[in-house]
């Protein structure tokens, strides 16, 4: 869903291709041109994701801000993602707590 794959599929016979290589290996085709991005706008790093990951959605927002510019599609992604993580953490600690609320008054005799 969020993630890019980095292969791509011969027009021709459907076989995996890396995303460098222009001459599909399973049947030789060779494309004409190349279809990937265009070379003027550099490929957003995948790293940022990573920074999405530890930083929730303060990462989020940094990620979204390096990238919107030349990658908005990506940096809305980014956006999107350290917003759903901090909401599951939110969620993760408030079950914790209550876990540990539980506990204690599961504790008290009767
Ligand atoms: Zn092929």
């Amino acid at each position: 869903m969020f993630w890019q794959k980095s292969i791509k599929f011969c027009p021709k016979c459907g076989a995996e291709m890396d995303l460098s290589s222009r001459r599909c290996s399973r049947c030789g085709f060779e494309e004409p041109f190349s279809f990937q991005e265009s070379p003027l706008s550099p490929k957003t790093s995948n790293w940022w994701y990573l920074v999405v990951v530890l930083f929730g959605f303060f990462g989020g927002i940094v990620a979204w801000a390096a990238n919107r510019s030349r990658d908005p599609k990506k940096a809305i992604h980014f956006l999107i993602l350290g917003i759903i993580l901090q909401v599951l953490e939110m969620i993760i600690s408030m079950l914790i707590v209550f876990n540990l609320v539980f506990r204690v008054f599961e504790g008290y005799p009767k």
